[in-house]
């Protein structure tokens, strides 16, 4: 199910157990031309459209420095989502997939992860291509892709450590 929040042929729905407040904060919100999940890229492209990401006060200051990555990693919440499927048949014939092996929006906490390429920055408004979302999308994180990021605090232990682990 993405589609309009239907059930398919082999589906399995669960009772979503009740939530628990994480204590999330929207930082901003994000703005696309799309308007209908029958319309929004599965997967972002990075020719894909402009897209703007609004960041809310007090957030503002907090993007000191973000206009040297060519690349950054949004996470966002997929708002419109239901929660509550275990096994899911993306290609609606009958054939499911666990929740967990496939990026649906369905899942038990929508969170979504798209690499935007940055255009722009104009105050607390970013520009990007590489977006599939809704408009109005709330924004719950944004932060340098990866790979183009190296830590800046000191190494410690875990960092040299390799093999195995817990067993
Ligand atoms: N790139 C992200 C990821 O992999 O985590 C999201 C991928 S998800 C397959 C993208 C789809 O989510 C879109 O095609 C649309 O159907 C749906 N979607 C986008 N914005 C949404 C929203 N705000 N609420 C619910 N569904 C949304």
């Amino acid at each position: 199910m993405v589609r309009e929040n239907e059930i398919r042929e082999n589906e399995v729905q669960i009772e979503a157990p009740e939530a628990r407040d994480a204590w999330l904060v929207f930082i901003g919100r994000i703005h696309t031309p799309w308007t209908s999940r029958m319309e929004t890229p599965r997967q972002g492209r990075h020719d894909g459209p402009l897209c703007e990401i609004e960041i809310f006060e007090p957030w503002v200051p907090a993007l000191e420095g973000v206009e040297t990555f060519e690349r950054l990693e949004i996470l966002y919440w997929l708002d419109r989502s239901r929660r509550d499927l275990v096994l899911q048949s993306p290609g609606n014939n009958g054939e499911v997939r666990g929740t967990f092996s496939i990026r649906s929006p369905v899942r038990p906490n929508p969170i979504g992860t798209s690499i935007v390429v940055l255009e722009k920055i104009e105050g607390g408004r970013l520009f990007v291509r590489g977006l599939d979302c809704l408009d109005g999308t709330p924004l719950i994180d944004l932060k340098p892709d990866r790979n183009l990021f190296k830590p800046i605090a000191p190494p410690q232990k875990g960092d040299f450590e390799v093999g195995d682990g817990v067993q």
